[in-house]
This record gives structure tokens, sequence and C-alpha cells, in this order.
């Protein structure tokens, strides 16, 4: 069976829950099915609810807790999730370490409560434009990688997203050469810790858009893309759909 490739929209805290709605329902009507192509929503947590997606289609959250349940004001477990009937959970985004202090160890606790939940994680490494200076890149990433994913013994299920912190809604991409240097890394990382898995998709993530898509689709070791600005316009994020999916199928 062919890879699949993936394309992923992560919306951040944008678009209410009807506006939500509204708009997978256009991407839907747009896209309407692909052969080789997933394409992942993820939400905010209120614009999950009460979301029915078919393949292609899929969705996935942008957090949660890693406790069950319990006295967690503020949280959000993944049984409410996948009563939610999401499939995919974004764990270690940039904007989640950086922003409220989410640590390796932290990172690693979500990673382990999705897998043993039997949902799917979308892992998020990238080094700062500080450690690209230093030469510092294969470091962070194999750093992050062993940290996160410590005691998981298979990552059947896993996506990695390569996304230097640097490229994130910054308008400025990595370029070729920066792409598949990280992606070949990874995957060397990845067979070193789980020899028996090879096919674990990495996506690239870092302002993609309707305009570079159909070239970053085309670098070795790209299995698609996750899409933080680009995704909340449906033009731009089916076109990037089709670029992927014209090139892969
Ligand atoms: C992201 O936040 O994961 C992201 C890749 O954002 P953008 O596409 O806006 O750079």
């Amino acid at each position: 069976m062919n890879k699949k490739n993936i394309v992923a929209g992560n919306w951040k805290m944008n678009k209410t829950p009807y506006e939500g709605k509204a708009f997978m329902r256009d991407v839907k009507d747009m896209v309407k099915n692909t052969n080789s192509t997933e394409i992942i929503f993820l939400p905010a947590f209120t614009g999950l609810f009460d979301t029915h997606l078919n393949k292609p289609f899929h969705l996935g959250a942008q957090n949660c807790h890693w406790e069950t349940s319990g006295a967690f004001t503020g949280e959000v477990s993944i049984e409410m999730l996948k009563e939610s009937k999401v499939e995919y959970i974004l764990v270690g985004h940039s904007e989640r370490r950086q922003l409220f202090d989410e640590t390796d160890v932290i990172i690693n606790k979500k990673v382990k409560s999705i897998q043993f939940s039997k949902l799917k994680p979308i892992l998020c490494i990238g080094e700062t434009i500080e450690d690209r200076k230093s030469g510092l890149t294969k470091d962070v990433l194999r750093n992050q990688l062993v940290k996160n994913l410590e005691g998981i013994d298979s990552i059947k299920n896993f996506i990695i997203a390569y996304e230097p912190i640097w490229a994130i809604g910054t308008g400025e991409n990595a370029n070729e050469e920066q792409i598949y240097a990280a992606h070949s890394f990874i995957k060397s990382v990845l067979n070193k810790l789980y020899p028996d898995i090879n096919n674990c998709p990495i996506l690239y993530g870092g302002s993609v858009n309707a305009k570079n898509a159909k070239e970053l689709i085309q670098i070795s070791g790209v299995d698609g893309f996750l899409i933080g600005g680009a995704s909340l316009d449906k033009d731009s994020f089916v076109s990037i759909i089709r670029d992927v999916e014209n090139f892969r199928s």
C-alpha cells in the first residue's frame, strides 16, 4: 500500500465553531475526494464537538492533558476528545513549548497518553534561529525526538512534523536544502530508535502557502504539510491540497 500524504491545518485560536463547520463544509465540497492525500482539520476544542467527517477528511485536536480526569481546571482529557471523534492530537507545537512552557517531559507524558488511548500523535519538533546559526539543528532535533519519544516502543501511528521555529508564521519558509537535510536526519534518528518502522510520515511546517506548496512537496522526504496561516483560507488550503494530490497521484 502506498504511503498517504498528509495536509493538516492547524487553526490555532481562530474560527468559532460555526465558522469552522462552514469552512470544513466548503473545503469538502471543493475537494470532494482524493486518491493519495489525507486532510486533517485541527480546530480549537470548541470546534471539535458534533463535527462529522469522512475519509479523506480527519479531525485532530491542538492539545490535550495527559491525565484521564481530575482536578485540572481548564484542561481537556483525551477521553473527552475521543467522544468528539478526534483521531489525531498535535503535541509539542513550538507555541506550546514557548508560550506555555511545555517541557520535553510534559510532551513525553502527552505522547504516551495519546498512544495509550489509541489516538495518533502529530509530534512537532524544530530548532530556533539561534540553534541553526550555532550549528545545533541536528542536536536539537535528535534531543527532542529522544526525549519526547522516551518509553515509546512503536511509532506506528505517529506523524512527525518538522517545523523550524523561525519559519512559523514569518512568511519565510525553510529552503529545499534545509528541509531535505532535516527530514533525512529525522528519518535516520527514527530508523535507529525504531529499526522495524521506517515509514512514519514526516511533514514540513513553516510558512507553507499556495505559492510555495508545489515546489516544497517535491522535496524528497516530505510527506505533506502542517499548515498554520494558509489553512485558514479555503482557497489557499484547497490549492495546497491539490498540489500535494497532483504531485503524488
Ligand atoms: C504552524 O503553526 O504549525 C505553522 C506551520 O504555521 P504557519 O504555516 O503559519 O507558518
